[in-house]
């Protein structure tokens, strides 16, 4: 015991000796427990192996189909102007569609100004509007218990969705694609077999990514801004989903790139609830007008030119 002290003392010395010049001897390196970095709240993991969601068999004839554009109102319209206010559910961390200006605190973006231009015909007034923040996975629940008079939130028209919720004409058309890190080996979908992909619940892109890449395991979070930070923490090899939504993160992470070639059409529509029948015609009538007024093209020129492939208003399809 006193060996070893007496030779610790010996090789201590000699250390100090061999800093005497040196101001302040350097301190000794520190071990400390390295802690991963937190997972999104409410992150879950599913594996390749999981079974996958059933091929929707649904048939509703053209689902882009919608109601002709009228004016006259009804009953839903004629409650929204009584209470002055049109009630939209979309997110607030959703780049260049529906985000919080960090300075003014104001709600901005494509879907924001796209819910302006309906309050404006249906209020007179384009800031007659509560925003309420909703995410992807609550977009149908909110209209079905009438939280929300319309969704305006990157929402792709489906016919499972018609079963529950009522679109507007298509106002802009999506492409669902995969962000990486920039040069990561990942160049579209083929490349995520046997990688970490992340998406949001109850969205087309988690059914579409799970039917086009079953080897590919899936981190699900609440949010599309929670994927990118997974990304950025290297928590997954990729986020898929819209390359309109994608191409917000990309703007907001230089690192990042969108790679692959379209993976399924992604068209948007207003969500309505079911019945509101009157206030989709209403809402189909801005869309008219703001395609053949240029108000559109403002619009995408402000906040997506460069962003997608897109660069004219999608022609309507109407019912009756
Ligand atoms: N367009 C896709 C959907 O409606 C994804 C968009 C989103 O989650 O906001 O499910």
């Amino acid at each position: 015991m006193r060996r070893s002290l007496a030779v610790i003392s010996l090789a201590a010395t000699v250390f100090l000796g061999g800093c005497a010049n040196s101001e302040s001897p350097a301190a000794p390196t520190r071990t400390g427990t390295y802690t991963e970095m937190p997972m999104p709240a409410q992150a879950t993991t599913i594996v390749s192996s999981s079974p996958l969601p059933t091929a929707n068999p649904d048939q509703c004839g053209n689902p882009l189909a919608s109601l002709r554009p009228s004016t006259a109102g009804g009953p839903t319209v004629d409650a929204i102007r009584a209470r002055g206010r049109l009630i939209v559910g979309l997110d607030t961390g959703s780049n260049l569609f529906s985000f919080r200006d960090p300075k003014s605190g104001t709600i901005m973006g494509f879907d924001a100004d796209i819910a302006r231009e309906i309050a404006k015909d249906l209020l007179g007034d384009a800031s007659l509007i509560d925003f309420r923040t909703i995410g992807s996975s609550d977009r149908e629940k909110a209209l079905k218990s009438h939280t929300v008079d319309i969704v305006a939130k990157t929402m792709s028209i489906t016919c499972e969705r018609r079963k529950d919720v009522t679109f507007s004409t298509v106002y802009l058309q999506a492409s669902q694609r995969v962000l990486v890190v920039q040069d990561s080996g990942i160049n579209g979908i083929a490349d995520l077999a046997g990688k970490r992909v992340c998406v949001v619940p109850r969205t087309t892109s988690m059914d579409n990514i799970r039917r086009g890449q079953p080897a590919a395991s899936l981190l699900t979070v609440p949010s599309w801004a929670d994927c990118l930070v997974a990304l950025q923490q290297r928590q997954v090899d990729a986020v898929s989903t819209d390359d309109a939504i994608l191409a917000g993160m990309a703007a907001q992470d230089p690192y990042t790139a969108v790679v692959g070639g379209p993976i399924s059409p992604e068209p948007y529509g207003i969500g309505i609830p079911k019945g509101d029948d009157d206030l989709v015609r209403f809402v189909n009538a801005t869309l008219e007008r703001i395609r053949t007024s240029g108000r559109w093209q403002e619009l995408y020129d402000e906040w997506l030119v460069g962003a997608l492939h897109e660069s004219s208003p999608p022609t309507p399809t109407y019912q009756d």
